[in-house]
């Protein structure tokens, strides 16, 4: 119980109990004082009365038989002992006790006192009853004679009563004063507690709203009652309070505006202390190396190439960049690790920027360059070739400069066809040639593209069949429709060996057409399926079967061109299934994603 309420109570109450106890003895003492007095007064009295009867007797005949009865009436009619002493110490009378075996009194010091003349006083224990006594002892003196002031000393009267009465009645005094005083010191306890309570309430809320404060709940305030000074400290604890507030919310919405930058970003970030332990990451961070705050960023990456960036960084103190690549993930990441100056925990930021897909583009562009020189170096090759055996003189034989020149118009058409694949891929996807939509009935459009490959179909005994039932007329753009029809059933002649079938299908569903080309060839692996939509891209595969990997990008463009969509399912070793979807409103009219006017492109 150390409040400063309770110090108060406490304080009032024994500064209440002080001055009450101080008051009681100074009361004790006076009154003592005066019972004392009294006795006195009333001793006195009685030895008078003894003086005045015992003076005749002691003159007729001092001895205990005269005096004794007198002692012994005035001890019962006063109520006190009497003592009647000879002037030589002698007991001549006692009204409590046998004067003849009584010792001699002379030396007692009240009875000295009384033999030299004045009133003798004493309180002491009396050696023959055993009880406190108040003593008064006077002389007794004889008519004084003619010229003298005072008679001759017969005797000494002495009264005595027991202290016992005096002190009961100082007791109870005494008692009284003790249990006012308890009484008071209880009653000024719950007044101090009462009175400490207005003085301490307004601490007490102060001490509340600042341990509230402490804990988080920084909306605290006090009322200012009470006295000038508390009045003060509340005004002065509310404005604190306030500034707290303030700036806390300040810095609260601040880490909120952060984290959700932070969060928001696509690149991965990282936040870690010197030790390159780490302190924070961002959900893109998360997702690429799981929950790895806390944990070293070197256990967390396991790649080298990444903690010497993080390492580098720290060492010389300045930003460190370099692009890595992470193994499992089969990523290319750009990594930027940048120190932070008086970021206290936070000494570095490092922020992983994914090139993968950049890196992939850079990969198939390269492969494309190196895909088209090879392309465009083989029928080169052979036109070269062909010139020159005919200067070397076959030009001369007409029947054999017949057959080189058809050669060279085979390999010139190859490359007209390369470089005709190659324009309209770019002008499609670059978006310049508009679309020429009009009103296209499938059934005719798929078995026109079907008949341009029968030749082809019969001479390696692959069966072509058409299965198309009578489709309400779409919109469309007729001859990139066909031509892209016609990529996916020469794939499927490519990857088809002799005697599969290759099944060209349409069907209509609520709001889309679907065409799907289906064949019993060869199938794609897996690994290749996310990608042969690709410019370009050209499985390892068939590299031997001599495509350009634009084909399917081809078919990809134009799909999209029409609001439409294409996909594989495939299964290696068993064929594959080509699937066009394009959507249409009403029948007879398919709206592209921008309306009539659709363009070609991504
Ligand atoms: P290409 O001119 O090389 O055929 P495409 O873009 O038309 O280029 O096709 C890309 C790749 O997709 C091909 O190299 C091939 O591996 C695969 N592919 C396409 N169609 C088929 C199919 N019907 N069966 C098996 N593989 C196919």
């Amino acid at each position: 119980m150390k409040t400063l309420r309770f110090r108060i109570a406490v304080v009032y109450t024994a500064l209440i109990v002080a001055a009450m106890a101080v008051l009681g003895l100074i009361l004790l003492r006076t009154e003592s004082a005066r019972f004392q007095d009294d006795l006195d007064e009333r001793l006195l009295a009685e030895a008078r009365l003894t003086t005045e009867a015992a003076a005749p007797l002691l003159r007729q005949s001092p001895s205990i038989e005269m005096l004794d009865p007198l002692t012994e009436r005035l001890g019962v009619e006063g109520g006190v002992r009497v003592t009647i002493i000879a002037p030589d110490g002698r007991v001549l009378g006692d009204s409590d006790d046998d004067p003849a075996r009584m010792e001699n009194h002379a030396n007692r010091p009240e009875v000295q006192a009384a033999l030299g003349g004045a009133v003798g006083r004493a309180r002491r224990e009396s050696g023959s009853l055993g009880d406190e006594m108040r003593y008064i002892a006077v002389p007794i003196r004889g008519s004084p004679a003619p010229g003298e002031s005072s008679g001759p000393l017969l005797g000494i009267a002495r009264v005595a009563t027991p202290t016992s009465a005096v002190d009961a009645d100082l007791r109870r005094i005494a008692i009284s004063v003790t249990i006012a005083a308890a009484l008071t010191a209880l009653g000024a306890a719950v007044l101090a507690a009462l009175i400490a309570g207005p003085v301490t309430r307004p601490l007490e809320q102060l001490r509340r709203a600042s341990a509230g404060i402490a804990a988080g709940a920084f909306g605290q305030r006090v009322e200012g009652g009470g006295t000038t000074e508390v009045r003060e400290l509340a005004d002065g604890f509310n404005e604190m309070a306030a500034r707290l507030e303030e700036t806390v919310d300040a810095l609260a919405s601040e880490h909120s505006r952060l984290e959700a930058l932070l969060a928001a970003g696509a690149d991965a970030m990282f936040a870690l202390d010197r030790h390159s332990v780490i302190r924070y990451v961002n959900p893109s961070a998360e997702a690429l190396f799981g929950r790895s705050v806390g944990r070293s960023f070197a256990e967390v990456a396991r790649n080298h190439e990444l903690t010497g960036v993080v390492r580098a960084a720290l060492t010389a103190n300045e930003p460190v960049g370099a692009a890595v690549h992470i193994e499992p993930q089969n990523l290319w990441l750009q990594a930027f690790a940048n120190p932070i100056e008086g970021g206290g925990e936070w000494a570095l930021l490092l922020i992983l920027h994914d090139i993968t897909e950049v890196r992939r583009a850079e990969t198939t562009r390269r492969d494309f360059v190196a895909n088209v020189s090879h392309e465009l170096r083989t029928p080169l090759a052979g036109i070269k070739a062909v010139v020159e055996t005919l200067r070397d003189g076959a030009i001369d034989d007409p029947e054999a400069a017949e057959a080189f020149l058809v050669r060279v118009d085979m390999e010139v058409d190859r490359l007209v066809q390369l470089v005709e694949e190659l324009l309209q891929l770019a002008r499609i996807e670059s978006g310049t040639a508009p679309m020429v939509m009009t009103e296209v009935r499938l059934s005719g459009l798929l078995a026109t593209s079907i008949d341009q490959f029968r030749h082809q179909a019969e001479r390696t005994d692959i069966t072509l069949r058409l299965d198309v039932p009578d489709l309400p007329p779409i919109r469309a753009d007729a001859d990139r429709l066909s031509h892209a029809v016609g990529n996916l059933i020469h794939n499927a002649l490519k990857f088809t060996p002799p005697s599969g079938t290759i099944t060209v299908a349409a069907t209509c569903l609520d709001g889309a057409v679907r065409i799907s080309v289906s064949d019993t060839g060869s199938g794609i692996d897996p690994a290749d399926l996310p990608r042969i939509f690709e410019r370009f891209y050209v499985a390892d595969r068939a590299r031997s079967r001599r495509g350009t990997g634009l084909g399917l990008a081809i078919v990809k463009h134009v799909v999209r061109a029409h609001g439409g969509r294409v996909w594989v399912e495939s299964t290696l070793g068993r064929g594959s299934r080509f699937t066009i979807e394009i959507p249409y409103r009403e029948p007879g009219r398919n709206v592209g994603p921008r309306g009539e006017s659709v363009t070609a492109g991504d």
